[in-house]
């Protein structure tokens, strides 16, 4: 069974609609797709709707990605198997929404302050109906050839410590943890092999995710060394933390795909191990 529990549309920083998602995840032969957007459920109705009416099986998990500061890190933490008609759970993603705005414009006026006008109209033009993120800041910046590439809009301008960085509120680890259990959802570590920490910040990080409640980890995502895989394996253990993989998936390209290479190590409990995961495929 191929199981993927981190992607995008473009109800936030991905760039297909879910109904594209879903049909590449057909193509793909996902037979488990979580829908993981920042801090936003609002693809999951269409997606669910679309679902419906195809052929072929497809499990639909309902996630979101909550944004939280931890230190001086953004720290990302997913919450599977959401409950998207809780009114309090609705409420609380808007209040990260209305962050992302404040952040949004104050990013703008910085850009403003170097010479860079009118970002956030541009960028909120290619967000539509969808978050906004510093994803979508800097493909103004490539669009407009400030930089040359996408990696290159956050090493000069929107990453830590850079010129147009502004230091978001997100919410605490405890606090996503808090508000993911009490939509009825898991709560899941996201990609820790990618933040840009030592191994000491990392440990003190998953031990801290642990105590706070957290019940898994995604221990496969992308761009992983066989090392680093072990490291995670290991954490995931000593912690007692459930193993989660997923290809956090945003836009079709080179580097990622949407289920390809996800397999759990086999000394891990799966995150899915008590889902009904007969539920939602429409045959
Ligand atoms: P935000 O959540 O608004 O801070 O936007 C962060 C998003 O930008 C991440 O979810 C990534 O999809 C994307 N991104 C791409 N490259 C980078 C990078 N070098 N650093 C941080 N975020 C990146
Ligand atoms: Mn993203
Ligand atoms: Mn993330
Ligand atoms: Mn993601």
């Amino acid at each position: 069974m191929k199981i993927d529990l981190h992607s995008h549309t473009h109800f936030s920083d991905g760039q297909l609609s879910p109904q594209e998602l879903i049909t590449r995840a057909h193509t793909m032969q996902v037979d488990v797709l979580a829908i993981t957007d920042h801090d936003t459920v609002d693809a999951l109705p269409q997606a669910l709707a679309f679902q419906a009416l195809q052929k072929r099986p497809l499990h639909i998990v309902a996630g979101v990605e909550l944004s939280t500061s931890w230190h001086n890190f953004d720290i990302h933490i997913l919450g599977l198997q959401v409950d998207i008609t809780d009114p309090v759970f609705a409420s609380r993603l808007q209040q990260q929404g209305a962050e992302r705005e404040i952040r949004a414009q104050e990013m703008s006026n910085k850009l403003s302050k170097v010479g860079i006008d009118e970002v956030y109209s541009q960028a909120k033009a290619i967000a539509g109906v969808g978050q906004i993120t510093r994803a979508h800041f800097a493909r103004v910046l490539v669009d407009r050839q400030v930089v040359s590439d996408f990696d290159k809009a956050f090493t000069k301008y929107l990453g830590k410590g850079k010129k147009a960085h502004v230091k978001p509120q997100w919410i605490s680890i405890a606090q996503a943890i808090e508000w993911i259990h009490a939509a009825g959802g898991q709560a899941v570590l996201a990609h820790p092999g990618h933040y840009d920490m030592t191994a000491k910040w990392l440990r003190r990080l998953v031990a801290e995710f642990s105590e706070a409640g957290g019940d898994g980890m995604e221990v496969i995502h992308s761009h992983l060394s066989p090392e680093r895989k072990k490291l995670l394996t290991d954490l995931a253990l000593e912690h007692q933390l459930l193993g989660s993989s997923g290809s956090d998936f945003h836009y079709p390209n080179r580097w990622t795909e949407l289920g390809k290479n996800l397999t759990l190590p086999e000394e891990l409990k799966p995150i899915w191990h008590d889902w009904n995961l007969a539920v939602n495929m429409s045959a």
